[in-house]
């Protein structure tokens, strides 16, 4: 009885969410991130699980009120305003929709491409995107950034000063990036404010329902399907959702389409969202990691989700 290009009824949606939480709140593989000090300090514990709705539900299970650092998944948010504003071909000449095959703090990669970041969802695609958004400073940048995040959430994001502070101590490979890519030409502002801007946008608090929010909107083709606000156009969302299901996941991308189906962004404190499109997404919030940076019950949880959903963009049925 389920419709084909929608989600089954809320009733079982909720169930499968709730499974979702129930099977996986006991695995504890993987590990905090604590590169970044304030990180280190998260409850291992947390665990959440969202799915929001194109039709404006949401769905929320465990700990979906707990805020965290939206890290890396700024990143997907972030490409699309820019690409809203200054147009997909002058972001794709710049920063480009390649996986890296190499970890997201890699600076091997950049120097492997003569200055080229490959993709915006690395940290040296991530500046040079960053360092893209209009405004006369790095202040102006950054109140881009976060209004514009906060009209994918539907509310007020605020800064976790804390984390901010923490990893601006303690980024010198970020610094490193930023640097490298001026040297090359791939960043056209002073590199110590792109930086900062950058570091600012992971460190924005938000909670497993804004980020199943943010994705929703990406699913809905731009429009938040909670305050019903276009953030960006439909032609952005689809140039974003094809850049997440090939860098998303970083260097695990090939592995996540192939086992979950979804374009997904994941971050260091342990959020992932995953988009369905035309249908909804789903956001989960766990802080211990795998290897390569991305959460490990948020990854059993949103595969679980994709396969009882229905929602593996290859399968036929
Ligand atoms: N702010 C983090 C960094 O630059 C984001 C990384 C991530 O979430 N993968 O290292």
């Amino acid at each position: 009885e389920v419709a084909t290009g929608s989600l089954p009824g809320w009733d079982r949606v909720e169930e499968l969410a709730r499974a979702a939480h129930a099977r996986y709140r006991d695995l504890d593989d993987g590990a905090v991130a604590d590169y970044i000090p304030a990180l280190a300090d998260a409850d291992p514990a947390l665990f959440a699980v969202c799915v929001a709705e194109t039709d404006g539900s949401v769905h929320a299970v465990g700990d979906a009120g707990v805020e965290f650092s939206v890290q890396s998944i700024s990143k997907a948010f972030v490409y699309a305003l820019v690409c809203e504003q200054l147009g997909h071909e002058a972001v794709r000449e710049r920063v480009g929709v390649n996986n890296t095959g190499l970890p997201f703090n890699s600076v091997v990669a950049v120097e492997l491409q003569q200055g080229h970041p490959m993709n915006p969802m690395v940290n040296a695609g991530a500046l040079a995107t960053t360092a893209l958004v209009p405004g006369a400073t790095p202040q102006e940048r950054w109140e881009h950034v976060r209004e514009g995040l906060s009209r994918f959430a539907g509310r007020e994001l605020v800064l976790d000063e804390e984390v901010h502070r923490s990893e601006s101590a303690t980024n010198a490979r970020n610094q490193a990036i930023a640097r490298l890519l001026q040297s090359y030409g791939r960043i056209d502002h002073e590199p110590a404010g792109v930086v900062d801007v950058y570091t600012r946008q992971c460190a924005l608090r938000v909670d497993a329902r804004d980020i199943a929010v943010m994705g929703a909107t990406l699913a809905d083709g731009g429009v938040n399907p909670v305050t019903r606000e276009r953030v960006v156009s439909e032609d952005v969302c689809r140039d974003t959702l094809a850049v997440l299901a090939s860098t998303g996941m970083y260097e695990r991308s090939g592995d996540w389409l192939f086992e979950i189906g979804l374009p997904a962004k994941s971050g260091v404190a342990g959020g992932i969202v995953a988009v369905a499109p035309g249908k909804g997404a789903i956001g989960t919030f766990s802080p211990r990691l795998d290897a390569a940076g991305n959460s490990v019950r948020g990854q059993r949880a949103t595969a679980y989700l994709s396969r009882t959903l229905g929602l593996n963009l290859f399968a036929s049925a």
